[in-house]
């Protein structure tokens, strides 16, 4: 007898990007580790006027080819048994008739969600035309993927939609990097070991770095790009999350309101940012041709002359007892010397000590989230030979191979906890607003700012006004430590 959860999971956008390379192969893996209800099925939807077949064909040809890992024609053959296949133009009313009846025809379980991975200017109205069908009851969920919104006016709309359909508690709203293992492991790291929450304050760290860089340009996607830019996709959301998590005090329990509570606070209590202070604190790069690779501007359908950001960093302040004095500096760009998401916890500088060179270097904890899972603590160790000297080692945990067990994707992770209805690793709407909130006067200054954004050769690690940010306060980035 299983102890999964059954399920029924109706998957819009079920032909697109999301679906193919990520959601049906995370799928897959829950599927091949025993982690899915036997009966659990996923109805894939879009507007296509496929049957069954066809969709598994597309499923064949699409899809198969992202399963990396615990691959076996008999394991994918027994996992496509519980795909199906229908037509619903969220735009069509009609069409969610025929949903629902397939849905309740199709159910032996309770418990159905509702994953929207389409553009979300269709949000509004899959939500009303799930509601006039009935598929808005307690026993649905629904997720709803990233972008929610482009400011905060459009992700208060959008929410305000949902909401009248859906309950606050049916709602779950997906950043991927919440699902990621590494960043969940800084709240072991810190409320499981008595070593470094003591530590974990202005005390003793001067300053922490948030990193998301990316070496890959916007290929063919300027189009998209063009109109996103690097601080709606990467700031107000995978950046902040990495934010919260660095900086929220313990919460009362693991429990999804609990911890979702401590981190709304860590983003209430950022200094808020003017139009004005946001020329002394945020900078605005755009990478530019070097070593054969195109500028922003030279990429595939990015319109001439445009000011959108491939790069930013910001130095924030979280006015609270523990972190008042210490500058938090997020940073996110496209073309960069590499490929790495990490968090830095810089400590204070010990000041005179009894070894023979005069400057030792500080402690510093490098959780590194990818392309490796690792922490990383620096220390000082006595350099071997005659005298007293000190030279910097590292600790390190390597994650994927210190803890057995098997290390799930973050999609995989976050399948599984919509299916059995756990909340924690979703953003909730006063949340997510915060963050809106904070990011809001950087978009107006860009708005009306008729100065270019600072370039920075591509395949480097960003503009020098960036440098100069943290130089202004004594700091470097962590690659010129
Ligand atoms: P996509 O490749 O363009 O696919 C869009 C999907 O939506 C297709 O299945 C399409 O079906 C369906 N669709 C479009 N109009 C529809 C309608 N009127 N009624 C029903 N279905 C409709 O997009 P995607 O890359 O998968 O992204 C989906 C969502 O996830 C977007 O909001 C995107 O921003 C977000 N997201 C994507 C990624 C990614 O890596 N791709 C990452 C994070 C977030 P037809 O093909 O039948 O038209």
């Amino acid at each position: 007898m299983s102890t999964q959860t059954n399920f029924d999971l109706v998957l819009f956008g079920a032909t697109g990007d999301l679906a193919m390379r990520k959601l049906l192969p995370c799928l897959y893996q829950a599927h091949v580790a025993g982690l899915l209800h036997p009966q659990g099925r996923i109805l894939g939807v879009s507007r296509s006027q496929l049957d069954a077949e066809g969709f598994l064909s597309k499923v064949e040809t699409n899809s198969k080819i992202h399963v990396k890992q615990n691959f076996s024609d008999d394991q994918w053959a027994s996992f496509i048994k519980r795909l199906h296949y229908l037509t619903v133009d969220v735009t069509n009313a009609a069409d969610f008739d025929a949903l629902a009846a397939t849905v309740k025809a199709r159910t032996e379980t309770e418990n159905v969600i509702v994953y929207l991975s389409t553009a979300p200017k269709f949000f509004a109205q899959a939500c009303e035309n799930l509601a006039n069908v009935g598929l808005n009851a307690a026993n649905v969920r629904v997720v709803l993927e990233k972008p929610l919104g482009t400011d905060l006016a459009s992700s208060q709309q959008i929410n305000t939609d949902v909401a009248r359909y859906f309950k606050e508690e049916q709602i779950y709203r997906i950043d991927h990097y919440l699902g990621k293992e590494s960043l969940q492991n800084l709240l072991a790291l810190r409320f499981a070991n008595v070593m470094f929450e003591p530590l974990w304050n202005n005390k003793y760290i001067k300053s922490v770095q948030l990193t998301i860089a990316e070496q890959l340009g916007v290929e063919e996607r300027g189009e998209f790009y063009d109109i996103t830019g690097a601080l709606r996709d990467m700031i107000q959301n995978h950046l902040m999350q990495m934010l919260c998590m660095t900086a929220m005090e313990a919460p009362a329990s693991l429990d999804a309101d609990d911890v979702r509570d401590e981190k709304v606070k860590v983003i209430k209590s950022l200094k808020p940012l003017t139009v004005e202070s946001v020329n002394e604190n945020v900078v605005r790069g755009q990478y530019t041709a070097a070593a054969g690779m195109n500028g922003y501007l030279e990429e595939l359908n990015v319109p001439a002359g445009s000011f959108t950001e491939t790069y930013v960093a910001i130095k924030a302040e979280i006015e609270n007892e523990r972190w008042k004095g210490v500058p938090f500096y997020l940073r996110t760009g496209k073309r960069m010397a590499g490929k790495v998401a990490e968090i830095v916890l810089n400590f204070r500088d010990l000041g005179d000590h009894i070894f023979e060179n005069s400057q030792a270097a500080p402690n510093r904890l490098v959780i590194e989230l990818q392309p490796n899972e690792s922490v990383r603590l620096y220390t000082q160790v006595k350099t071997p030979g005659a005298g007293f000297k000190v030279e910097t080692a590292a600790l390190g945990i390597d994650l994927g191979k210190a803890v057995a067990g098997r290390r799930q994707e973050a999609y995989e992770r976050l399948l599984l906890d919509v299916i059995n209805g756990k909340l924690g690793l979703f953003n909730r709407r006063d949340e997510l607003e915060a963050a809106w909130e904070y990011v809001m006067p950087i978009l107006e200054n860009w708005a009306d700012n008729t100065q270019a954004p600072h370039g920075y050769a591509a395949h480097s690690w960003g503009p020098e006004a960036a440098r100069e940010l943290l130089a202004r306060d004594g700091n470097k980035w962590h690659e010129e430590q």
